[in-house]
């Protein structure tokens, strides 16, 4: 393995990375928030994290099992969550991260605890901050696992960032900006202008890389014995078209990827995500355990309390765009009208048009209009 943990090379790649301008000014928003009571008192649960860098710590939740925690606010080597299996026999990674580093910080923690080779790495959707550090596991000859067309999505959308005139890329966000009809309008295209100005910023400092192991969701749930210790790895609707969730059914725990955003507002943008699918999903893990640990793709880890509160995001979401769709709102305006109740005020809200606009919109074409 490339030992990242000491050295000159370390300390370039972090100053590097760690200057997504526009992407901080997003991601300064969304602080982690604690965890919560029920779960600091459950015994597979650690009361102190295995490690903590700021950006992520890495924190014990079962017999073998570790959550990858990120905090938004403290820097973007991560971002996302993810998590390590660790059986007596091999060990399986689980995200990408945004950056190389992000992947090496995961492997680095891994290795305080199992030295049991590393049978892969998963992906558990294309989108860039789960899929960007990717080339850290290339490097390591570690097989990256994903979704059948997790690889086709990276290139296709992110590939034409890399190299691209800026302003070809950005200037029908600035557009959006500046023919704002309202302040509201001009609030919401502004947040989408610093989400793509941070994503073509990541996109060009990062070298893509490929799973190598595409999961044929037909083929699925499929069981990975890591030796005293099964994963099954599952494909379900929603997200984004590539979602994958990791669970251990022995002991109640679910990586969930992005399928989960706990605490925040659901990003629906991707052109395959699909509401009514990624509600008939939370559903089904409703349905899971009623001591399930999940571990998001985004937000603190929790258990049930967190897929019920998704769940009333999506149907507070769908009864306000059902109000403005029965009273003939155009989707074009209705997007910006859906208003934050106090309950969800503290929710993170990524940017207007990657989370709330979109599902709004999506609603409208799964009701039939135009
Ligand atoms: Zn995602």
């Amino acid at each position: 393995m490339i030992d990242f943990s000491r050295g000159y090379s370390r300390r370039k790649f972090l100053a590097h990375t760690s200057c997504f301008g526009a992407f901080h000014a997003v991601a300064k928003l969304i602080p982690l928030s604690a965890l919560a009571a029920e779960l600091a008192s459950d015994s597979r649960v650690s009361a102190t994290p295995l490690v903590d860098k700021g950006f992520a710590s890495v924190r014990k939740i079962g017999e073998g099992l570790y959550a990858t925690i990120s905090d938004p606010s403290k820097g973007n080597t991560t971002l996302c969550n993810g998590g390590f299996i660790a059986g007596k026999d091999s060990a399986l990674l689980i995200e990408g991260f945004t950056t190389a580093g992000g992947a090496s910080f995961q492997m680095e923690a891994l290795r305080m605890v199992s030295q049991v080779p590393v049978k892969g790495a998963l992906d558990t959707h294309y989108h860039f901050d789960h899929s960007m550090g990717n080339a850290f596991y290339g490097a390591n000859g570690i097989p990256l696992w994903a979704h059948a067309t997790t690889a086709k999505r990276i290139v296709e959308n992110y590939s034409p960032l890399q190299g691209a005139d800026k302003d070809a890329v950005l200037g029908s966000f600035e557009k959006q900006v500046k023919d704002a009809k309202s302040e509201t309008e001009r609030q919401h295209a502004q947040s989408d202008l610093n989400a793509v100005t941070g994503l073509y910023q990541i996109a060009n400092a990062s070298i893509l890389a490929l799973p190598n192991h595409p999961l044929d969701p037909a083929k699925l749930p499929v069981t990975i014995d890591l030796g005293g210790l099964s994963a099954v790895i599952e494909s379900h609707p929603g997200h984004s078209g590539t979602d994958m969730i990791v669970r251990v059914p022995q002991q109640n725990v679910v990586y969930t990827g992005d399928l989960l955003f706990n605490g925040w507002y659901p990003v629906c943008f991707d052109e395959k995500a699909t509401v009514s699918g990624w509600r008939a999903t939370l559903a089904r893990f409703a349905a899971y355990d009623k001591d399930t640990i999940f571990v998001p793709g985004h937000g603190q880890i929790c258990g049930q309390e967190g897929i019920a509160s998704i769940r009333e995001v999506f149907d507070d979401i769908a009864a306000q765009a059902e109000k403005l769709f029965k009273a003939g709102v155009p989707v074009s305006e209705a997007q910006h009208r859906y208003v934050v109740p106090d309950k969800f005020k503290s929710f993170p809200i990524f940017a207007w048009g990657f989370t709330i606009g979109p599902a709004i919109a999506k609603l409208y074409a799964e009701w039939g209009t135009k």
